[in-house]
């Protein structure tokens, strides 16, 4: 096996295929040589090599020595510069680089080969002092910040003093002599922080570079990021080395980066910042204001420095071609870093650009109307769990609003909450419920979990591309960046703008789309479903087999859920109908009752109420089907707990305080969740499950009536174990249709059946399936009894279950394919042999996940039930799962 990959001068010993072994960066650095762009030649060391250096100790084998020098040699062979040679010294980059780009990871060492003597070459060769210097001064800052992990505070202040003693603002008014005399200084940084002087031996610098990318794996930033994203600790990291090119050899040299469409609304119009006579990420550190790359987006922008195309049109012209070849070969939106060397257009980096979910959307319908995609493929592009973003509300285009300030609008939505100054505080706030903005002058990767935490972002420094823009896109966060009149001192918990303070918890509004940050909440509306997204939701239903119903129970849930698609409620739950004012006390009534007669009593005063409520929602859902849940919780759930409470309620019922109180107690679980509840009520009290049947079915005859269109009311019973449960509910639905529909004088069509949330149920589905004409799984309910689990004590010990892998994922949100989906499996299979037509649903959170979705459809599912907002989720899902 070797380890060592080249690329550039015409050899390609990867490609694009190969980012599992040679990381992100280095295939696509290999492919976009292949097909015959100008990139600086290089070599990369593969992932396998990250894994071998750990399990050997963090030491490197010796063969990696000789192909390390052969790759060293290959990039001579190319350059005709000698590593290390003071006549005409070769210098590198060292770069990281995973199989998916990660924060956290090694910072890229640039310039590495420069020492006392080779400084003085390259100037010669350049025929550049300043230059040369220029570059010793960055090579040896950030050697010492990320390779010997020196406090850069020291180096940075070094700059400032020596820019400050010439009374220049910029870095570039630093002149040879200057920057001579900053060198100086700097080694002795080094020399009394690090106790050894500045290693001059190049190979040294190398290999110390090396191990810094792969140590860069295990540090603790790394950690977070892969443990919030779900990247195992295995995969590691490669390192690439490439020839460096040089941004900073004046005016006709710069340094850039671009994406081919707009990230962030997704249109087609190249986007990026460049900074002449620069290097490195000089860009995005926001140390020099970048100027914009096409003449449009300056113009609109109103910026006075020329953009790009104006300032070098001929490189702008071929670096726009090269776009367009991107975007060809990959098929897809590129984010790409460039340099410019004295006019020589030089590519660093290609890869698929991360965007907001607008823009994915945008792009995926796009790409697919440009032909440069398919349908199908414009559907796997977008993330469903991403469409989460576009379905919220965003900022009321009149609500009044006190804006503060304005930055960059760096990744959409709208947010509003507490200001926090600190990424821990973040945290912990949300951690308590509170919704919070994190404002910082900057991000850095050491913030990622309280961007996490965040409902917002606000920085007043960085740019479009900057870290914290970048991140947030990423995140689907609202974020504004670059806000420069706010000044903030994280220290004192205070951020000052034109001339008012905002403090630690002061409430803060912040729009993503228009940069714009407000004092104080402000109201949202609706977002747009027309459009891009409808057209791609178009697509996806001719794609899937599976139907999406919604969970709703009102109306007015009802209504969203059909503008996002629904076709059909998977579940209706009825208890909440009970607690409602005006019903409460009659359903406290019907519980307190001593007998039948008090009960059925109570009941009738319920009656109307209940069949209001389906009146309610079989209009909204007239022609489409409705599973209603007959009463689930136990019922002490509907008593008062608090002591303050009983003597309000007793006169309310009727009763005196001494009867409520030996009646709660009575009523008293210890199990709940296993308890009297379910289809156990309606064994127990019928006559319940008998009002709400009748509700029903008068409700949906109302409906019928008047609109000539019927829902179709799928009775559903709750917890069955057994068949003969499932008989005597059935039976009693049956007797109140008949009832109705003979006083009534005409007829509705109706199911029952039954959720399958039991492994008594799962197993004995063949049996069950002879009475219930339809199965829905109630997952949410199943995984607690499958797992033994209680959903609502899990939170205790279920992170650590994760962590160590004993579940993949919190099977609440996905599920437990390998043990609950077993019986999922099981039931629809033994369901379907006895009642081959029966409909089979899932109704649990589960129906809102996309992985959960795919189990559904390979299981041969007929519906899935989602939350109102998720079902456009559910809907792409569906597709993805049936592509
Ligand atoms: P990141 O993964 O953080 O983007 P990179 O390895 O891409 O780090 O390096 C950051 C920047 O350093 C690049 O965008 C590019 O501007 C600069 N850079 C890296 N390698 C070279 C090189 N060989 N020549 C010139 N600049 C380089
Ligand atoms: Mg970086
Ligand atoms: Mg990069």
């Amino acid at each position: 096996t070797h380890y060592v990959y080249r690329f550039g001068g015409g050899v390609s010993d990867g490609g694009k295929g190969d980012k599992n072994l040679l990381g992100g960066k280095g295939a696509n650095l290999a492919e976009m040589a292949s097909i015959g762009l100008p990139v600086p030649p290089g070599f990369t060391i593969s992932t396998a090599m990250c894994a071998r250096y750990y399990e050997e100790g963090e030491r490197f084998p010796d063969s990696l020595r000789d192909e390390v020098a052969q790759g060293i040699a290959h990039i001579e062979g190319v350059t005709g510069k000698r590593f290390g040679e003071p006549a005409n010294p070769l210098l590198v980059s060292v770069r990281s680089g995973a199989r998916v780009s990660m924060p956290g990871m090694m910072d890229t060492v640039l310039n590495l080969g420069l020492n006392d003597e080779t400084v003085v070459g390259l100037a010669r060769a350049a025929d550049d002092e300043r230059f040369a210097w220029d570059s010793y001064r960055r090579f040896i800052q950030m050697y010492a910040d990320v390779v010997l992990e020196l406090d850069h505070g020291a180096f940075e202040e070094a700059l400032e003093i020596a820019k400050e003693d010439n009374g220049f603002t910029l870095d570039t008014e630093l002149n040879a002599d200057h920057l001579k005399a900053l060198v100086a200084e700097y080694k002795g940084l080094v020399e009394k922080e690090w106790g050894r002087p500045f290693p001059q031996d190049v190979h040294d610098q190398l290999w110390g570079a090396v191990g810094a990318v792969f140590g860069s794996w295990q540090s603790e930033r790394a950690k977070v990021y892969r443990r919030l994203n779900d990247i195992p600790a295995d995969w590691g990291t490669a390192v690439n080395v490439q020839a460096m090119v040089f941004g900073n050899m004046g005016d006709t040299s710069a340094t850039g980066v671009a994406f081919t469409r707009d990230p962030s609304k997704g249109d087609r119009a190249y986007y990026g910042e460049f900074l002449i006579n620069a290097q490195g990420e000089d860009v995005v550190a926001g140390i020099r204001t970048p100027q914009y790359l096409t003449r449009t987006a300056r113009e609109e922008a109103g910026a006075k420095a020329a953009s790009m195309e104006e300032a070098m049109p001929e490189v702008y012209a071929q670096l726009a071609q090269v776009f367009d070849t991107l975007e060809n070969h990959y098929r897809d939106m590129q984010d790409i870093e460039f340099t410019v060397e004295q006019t020589k257009l030089w590519m660093l980096q290609t890869r698929s650009g991360k965007r907001t979910a607008k823009a994915a959307l945008k792009i995926a319908v796009d790409m697919a109307n440009e032909g440069l995609i398919s349908h199908q493929e414009a559907i796997a592009r977008v993330d469903p769990a991403a469409l989460d973003q576009l379905l919220h509300p965003t900022l009321d285009p009149d609500a009044p609003r006190d804006v503060i300030a304005k930055g960059l609008p760096a990744s959409p939505g709208a947010a509003s909450g507490a200001v926090v100054f600190d990424a821990d505080t973040a945290e912990r706030w949300n951690a308590d419920g509170k919704a919070v903005i994190l404002v910082r002058t900057e991000t850095s990767p050491e913030d990622i979990h309280g961007m996490h935490a965040a409902r917002g972002i606000l920085t007043a420094r960085g740019g479009m591309t900057s870290h914290a823009a970048v991140v947030a896109r990423g995140m689907g966060r609202p974020c504004v960046s670059g806000a420069g009149s706010l000044s903030i001192s994280a220290r004192d918990k205070v951020m000052r703008v034109a001339g008012r303070e905002v403090r630690e918890g002061d409430i803060l509004t912040i729009d993503g789309a228009t940069g714009e940050v407000m004092a104080g909440a402000v109201a949202t509306v609706q977002p747009e479903l027309a459009g891009d997204f409808g057209t791609l939701m178009a697509w996806a239903d001719e794609v899937r087999r599976l139907k999406v119903r919604a969970n709703a129970e009102t109306p007015d849930d009802c209504r969203t859920a059909r503008e996002f698609g629904a076709e059909g409620v998977g579940l209706c739950r009825t208890e909440h109908m009970f607690f409602e004012a005006g019903r409460i006390t009659a359903v406290r009534q019907m519980i307190l009752a001593s007998d039948e007669a008090g009960r059925r009593a109570a009941l009738d005063r319920l009656l109307p109420e209940q069949r209001s409520d389906f009146v309610g929602i079989f209009e909204v859902m007239a022609g489409l089907p409705v599973t209603i849940r007959l009463l689930d919780p136990p019922l002490h759930e509907f008593l008062p707990h608090e002591e303050a409470e009983f003597a309000e309620v007793a006169a309310a019922a009727g009763v005196d305080i001494g009867t409520l109180k030996v009646r709660a107690a009575e009523l008293h679980e210890f199990n709940p969740m296993l308890g009297h509840r379910g289809c156990r009520l309606g064994v127990t009290y019928p006559e319940i499950y008998e009002m709400q049947a009748r509700a029903i079915f008068e409700a949906a005859i109302d409906v019928a009536e008047k609109s000539g269109a019927a829902p179709i009311p799928e009775v559903m019973i709750p917890l069955v174990a057994t068949k003969r449960e499932l008989d005597l509910m059935k039976a009693v639905v049956d007797r109140a249709a008949q009832a109705v529909f003979s006083e009534r004088g005409r007829t509705v069509d109706y199911l029952v059946g039954t959720m399958i949330e039991l492994p008594r149920a799962a197993l004995k589905a063949g049996e069950i399936a002879e009475t219930g004409e339809f199965f829905s799984f109630g997952t949410n309910d199943l995984t607690q009894t499958t797992l033994g689990v209680s959903r609502d004590d899990a939170a205790r010990f279920l992170g650590a279950y994760v962590e160590q892998g004993i579940y993949a994922k919190d099977p609440f949100v996905s599920l437990d394919v390998d043990g609950v989906g077993e019986l999922v499996e099981l039931a629809a299979e033994r369901g379907r042999k006895t009642r081959p037509d029966i409909k089979l649903g899932i109704c649990g959170e589960h129906g809102g996940d996309p992985a959960s979705i795919a189990f559904c459809e390979t299981v041969g599912l007929d519906y899935v039930s989602a939350s109102p907002y998720r079902v456009p989720i559910a809907r792409l899902a569906a597709a993805q799962a049936a592509l």
